[in-house]
């Protein structure tokens, strides 16, 4: 398991640890324990950086076997020290780790951990095509310790885990992804591949040239930067444009459905009326074309009954303005349930009338109608001190009924309820008076 084909390289004892404690860490960012993984970020930090400092000054630190003694001889360049690429992966994702911990997470931070994560999934994937495809210098770098397959490996996973780990912190903390992250991502990777696969075949094409003394040039490795690179930049834009273009639709679909719910309150306050909340003159003018036409084609009589409330500008004056609003609304909400069959409809017709439209009905079921709608007023209770006809609010009624001929016309029905209404109230008031035409 430590180097699972003789011609590879083993995994060191560090590079395991270092797996192992960033997968802590990991798990710890999900878990938001956020002080440990602090902890694990610093120490892979160390583990990377003074490993690498190793290599670059060439000195020994004594951390190579600090934990387990090497005992797999193989021609490293240093008894249990981890490949460069492998320290700077540490190095990597050690920060990636760190930046990713902090209690406040900002835009940068995701798109730093996103970047950090990527070239780790670009080195790797790099160092993992070179076992693929037998280029030496793609996981090896100079005559140092090479980096082993399964830590390739391990890298794609990890790099892979810290782009997801980012990506969750955005949606937790923004509740979306940003829209650069993806283009971000593709380019990232794709640069990394590229310029470590051209700087791995360039120096292959160097090792075979002083090796075997062959001087015809060719030019895979600045085709393979070239390419790379045009193809990193051209797909980074295009999925950019994608992403964008598709939430400016997402947003304007929401829009679209906002004015949508918006337009059904509008209609919905259109047809009613803002102060008692039945239908108003509007809805009642539609309501009544409608059903007139319908009495006239069938022959059916309607019934048109107008309402008024008794002295109602002395209620006003004696009782304030505020009062009588109050006292319309219970008046028209106990109008509205006496339109109870699905035809009848009951309005606001003017400021203090109100109308009730019975299609269907015959004078004698709309005075039915009329005089329980007068008894459901009076027994409101509502005190009237200067009423003349009653100690509380009472209204007066005028029916109109007809059954329509084809030069019938609903103005005619309205001026006959008005005038039966003139009636009733010049009777004395509180009572109802029908007009049969
Ligand atoms: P009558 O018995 O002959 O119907 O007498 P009246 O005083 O009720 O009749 P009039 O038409 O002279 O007065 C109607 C009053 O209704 C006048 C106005 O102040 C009041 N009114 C109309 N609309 C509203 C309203 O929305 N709120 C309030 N508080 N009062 C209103
Ligand atoms: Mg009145
Ligand atoms: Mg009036």
């Amino acid at each position: 398991m430590i180097q699972i084909d003789p011609q590879f390289v083993p995994m060191q004892f560090n590079t395991a640890l270092g797996f192992v404690l960033i997968s802590l860490a990991l798990m710890g960012l999900t878990n938001n324990r956020r002080g440990f993984v602090k902890y694990i970020g610093i120490t892979s930090i160390l583990l990377g950086g003074l490993t690498l400092i190793q290599h670059v000054f060439g000195v020994n630190l004594y951390i190579d076997e600090l934990f387990m003694k090497h005992y797999i001889t193989i021609s490293t360049s240093q008894p249990g020290r981890m490949a460069p690429n492998t320290a700077l992966n540490f190095l990597l994702s050690g920060l990636a780790i760190l930046i990713m911990s902090t209690t406040r997470i900002s835009l940068t931070k995701i798109l730093v951990g996103s970047f950090l994560g990527t070239v780790i999934v670009g080195l790797g994937s790099v160092a993992f095509l070179g076992y693929l495809s037998n280029v030496e210098t793609a996981y090896g770098w100079g005559n140092l310790t090479k980096m082993a397959i399964h830590t390739a490996l391990g890298f794609i996973v990890v790099g892979l885990m810290l782009i997801l780990e980012a990506r969750y912190l955005s949606w937790k903390t923004q509740q979306k992804t940003p829209s650069v992250l993806l283009p971000l991502i593709l380019s990232v990777l794709g640069f990394t591949i590229t310029i470590c696969l051209w700087q791995a075949l360039y120096a292959s094409e160097l090792y075979i040239k002083t090796q075997y003394g062959i001087k015809t040039k060719n030019f895979v490795a600045e085709g393979i930067l070239i390419f790379g690179g045009l193809f990193s930049i051209v797909i980074a834009i295009a999925v950019w444009f994608a992403i964008r273009s598709r939430e400016q639709l997402m947003s304007l679909r929401l829009a679209q459905e906002e004015i949508l719910i918006l337009n059904q309150q509008l209609e919905k306050i259109s047809y009613l009326d803002g102060l008692t909340e039945i239908p108003n003159r509007r809805s009642f003018d539609a309501f009544i074309e409608k059903e007139f036409g319908r009495a006239c084609r069938y022959q059916h009589s309607i019934a048109l009954i107008l309402l008024d409330i008794d002295y109602f500008k002395a209620y006003n004056d004696h009782y304030g303005h505020q009062m009588g609003d109050y006292c319309l609304q219970q008046v028209a909400q106990t109008i509205n349930n006496m339109a109870q069959r699905k035809t009848d409809m009951a309005a606001r017709y003017g400021g203090e009338e109100f109308a009730l439209l019975l299609p269907d009905a015959r004078s004698a079921d709309a005075e039915k109608i009329a005089a329980m709608t007068l008894q459901a007023i009076a027994n409101l209770n509502i005190p009237h001190e200067k009423s003349k006809v009653s100690s509380f609010v009472t209204i007066s009624a005028g029916i109109s009924v007809c059954v329509p001929s084809i030069d019938t016309t609903i103005k005619e029905l309205i001026h006959h309820a008005d005038l039966a209404l003139y009636e009733a109230k010049a009777q004395g008031r509180s009572r109802i008076v029908t007009t049969k035409f």
